[in-house]
């Protein structure tokens, strides 16, 4: 049997860290949430942030709707336009309804410009972003998540949701892949 974990160089976030920011990031929320009188909707994105949205929403004590997308976002880096393709849409409105959208990480900063965007056309009182990683230095197009977990260098990470060709979402923790890994592919 392959051990997955010699795959990893080093545990960036550890179980015990992922659940702490898991807490402090639904404390964040449940505030700017509560009393609002208006329906909250998460919007979950497949499939990278399955495994955090499960851990976050259990810590927010409020009356919400949870909502899948699958998106992908293209564009060089020398275009901060770039657009995004909907593999999986809502199946409902979100018109006058606060947005949530959750996500595992932030890189170029596209994918949420872009699905932030077409949420907000689509009528929502507010669209707002949480991610439980954000990679800061990788910016392409200006943007700025709402609530995030856990600023990190610019490394390949994977686990808790995040994945290297489909493998290694169900590690418990976050963890640097080797590099021999996507060197050997
Ligand atoms: P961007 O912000 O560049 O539009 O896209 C972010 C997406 O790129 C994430 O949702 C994720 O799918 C992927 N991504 C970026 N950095 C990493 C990483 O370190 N590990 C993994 N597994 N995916 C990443
Ligand atoms: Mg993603």
């Amino acid at each position: 049997m392959h051990d997955m974990s010699a795959d990893i160089e080093r545990v960036l976030l550890s179980e015990r860290e992922l659940k702490d920011i898991c807490s402090a990031l639904a404390g964040r929320i449940t505030k700017t949430y509560a009393d609002t009188g208006r329906e909250l909707v998460f919007v979950s994105v497949l499939k990278g942030s399955v495994v955090f949205t499960a851990d976050l929403l259990r810590r927010v004590p409020l009356p919400c709707a949870l909502e899948f997308m699958k998106v992908s976002s293209y564009g060089a880096a020398a275009h901060s336009s770039g657009f995004i393709q909907v593999h999986l849409d809502l199946k409902r409105s979100v018109e006058g309804a606060d947005v949530v959208i959750l996500e595992d990480i932030v890189d170029s900063g596209r994918t949420l410009q872009k699905l932030s965007g077409l949420l907000a056309g689509r009528g929502a009182h507010s669209v707002r972003c949480c991610t439980l990683l954000d990679k800061p230095t990788c910016r392409q197009v200006d943007f700025r998540a709402d609530f995030v977990g856990r600023c990190i260098p610019d490394v390949f990470v994977v686990g808790y949701g995040l994945d290297y060709g489909e493998r290694y979402r169900n590690l418990p923790y976050i963890g640097v892949l080797r590099s021999a890994v996507y060197t050997r592919a």
